[in-house]
């Protein structure tokens, strides 16, 4: 009997609930000061991206720094790894292009000018469209975040509150998320670890009037930021699409002028050029300010970050690192670029090959 009279296990059970509060890493240790907070970034990056790196050192490694003359074959094989890489097609294509053109023209003459060339290259092309988050001349900054179901949309909009709050941004959030109560706990659970101020509707509240709450009450308590999460939506469904433009308008509660300041689409990395996809659509039924490339750890697709790049001409703003709050970075491309070409872990891939 007992067996059968085990309860069902709640639905709010079931979410996803967050983790124990992280402690952060030594990121205001006044003694070793930016510098060490600085390699840090790197070194957690650096890990992230490994999978990545893997694939596309795997090919690399027997094509650059052997001091050969650059001739097709090299190439054709360094385009192979940038599409084995999920560099994207047309990326790769471009990028040789790039290179085929240094060569022809002598800028290039040996394997060894080839990553020093990229690196510089690559960084220019994620960098010039600024990747800083923008915030209003005056506060509170809107930021209303968007995605598919399951892009890591709660979790992310979680990191950016911590992240604010940290950099001493007092934070609100609405769960503009009605559609599920667990999404509404998920985000209350992250709130109370963040220690932050969150605005909730009633169950099936319209998410515009959550939003509009957030705002209003953003203001009433003089926050720097509010930050909105939205429920999972696709391009295809026009009355949520409807929605996000009714969300969109309330933001701005009248008061606030320019608001959202930023909407930032949360992208799934693991999806690779699938999340290229997403955001050419999603870009058409809103206006798009930022990227939010979530898990970006434990893939192999991390170089669809440049054919997003390329694609999406919207800039990536942040990538997440894990499931945790400080599993997050602004998307520093210097950084990007060193993490995916990491000549050091690719000469001890290459001494225990
Ligand atoms: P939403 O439906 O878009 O709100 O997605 P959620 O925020 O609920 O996240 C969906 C799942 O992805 C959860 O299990 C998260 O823990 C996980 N997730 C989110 N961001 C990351 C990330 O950067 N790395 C990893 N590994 N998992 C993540
Ligand atoms: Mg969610």
């Amino acid at each position: 009997m007992a067996l059968f009279s085990r309860k069902k296990k709640d639905a709010k059970a079931e979410a996803s609930q967050p983790e124990p509060a992280p402690q952060p890493e030594s990121v205001d240790d006044p003694v070793n000061g930016e510098e060490v907070q600085k390699k840090g970034m790197l070194k957690r990056l650096t890990k992230a991206i490994s999978r990545t790196r893997m694939v596309l050192n795997r090919r690399v490694l027997g094509v650059v720094g052997l001091g050969k003359k650059i001739d097709d074959d090299i190439l054709e094989n360094l385009e192979e790894a940038m599409i084995e890489a999920d560099f994207g097609v047309e990326t790769s294509d471009f990028l040789m292009d790039v290179l085929r053109g240094a060569w022809k023209g002598g800028k290039i003459e040996t394997t060894n000018d080839i990553l020093p060339f990229l690196r510089t290259d690559l960084k220019k092309r994620l960098t010039h469209r600024g990747n800083d988050l923008k915030f209003a001349p005056k506060s509170p900054t809107v930021i209303l975040v968007v995605g598919v179901n399951g892009a890591g949309k709660t979790t992310s909009v979680a990191k950016l509150a911590w992240y604010l709050e940290k950099s001493g941004h007092h934070t609100v959030l609405a769960a503009a998320d009605t559609y599920r109560a667990a999404a509404v706990e998920q985000l209350k659970t992250w709130s109370e670890r963040i220690g932050c101020e969150i605005v909730t509707g009633a169950d099936k509240a319209d998410p515009a009037s959550v939003a509009h709450k957030g705002a209003e009450r953003a203001l009433e308590i003089g926050a720097d930021v509010l930050l909105v999460d939205t429920a999972g939506r696709l391009h295809t469904q026009k009355n949520l699409m409807d929605e996000l433009r009714k969300i969109r308008n309330a933001c701005a509660a009248k008061k606030i002028e320019g608001a959202p300041h930023e909407t930032i689409l949360v992208l799934d990395s693991t999806t690779g050029q699938n999340a290229v996809n997403q955001a050419m659509m999603f870009k058409e039924a809103v206006e798009v300010t930022g990227l939010f490339l979530s898990k970006l750890d434990g893939t192999a697709k991390g170089g669809a970050v440049l054919s997003i790049n390329e694609k999406v001409e919207v800039p990536v703003k942040f990538v997440g690192l894990g499931e945790q709050l400080e599993d997050m970075q602004p998307f520093n491309a210097d950084n990007f670029v060193e993490a995916l070409f990491d000549l050091e872990s690719l000469a001890e891939s290459k001494d225990t090959e």
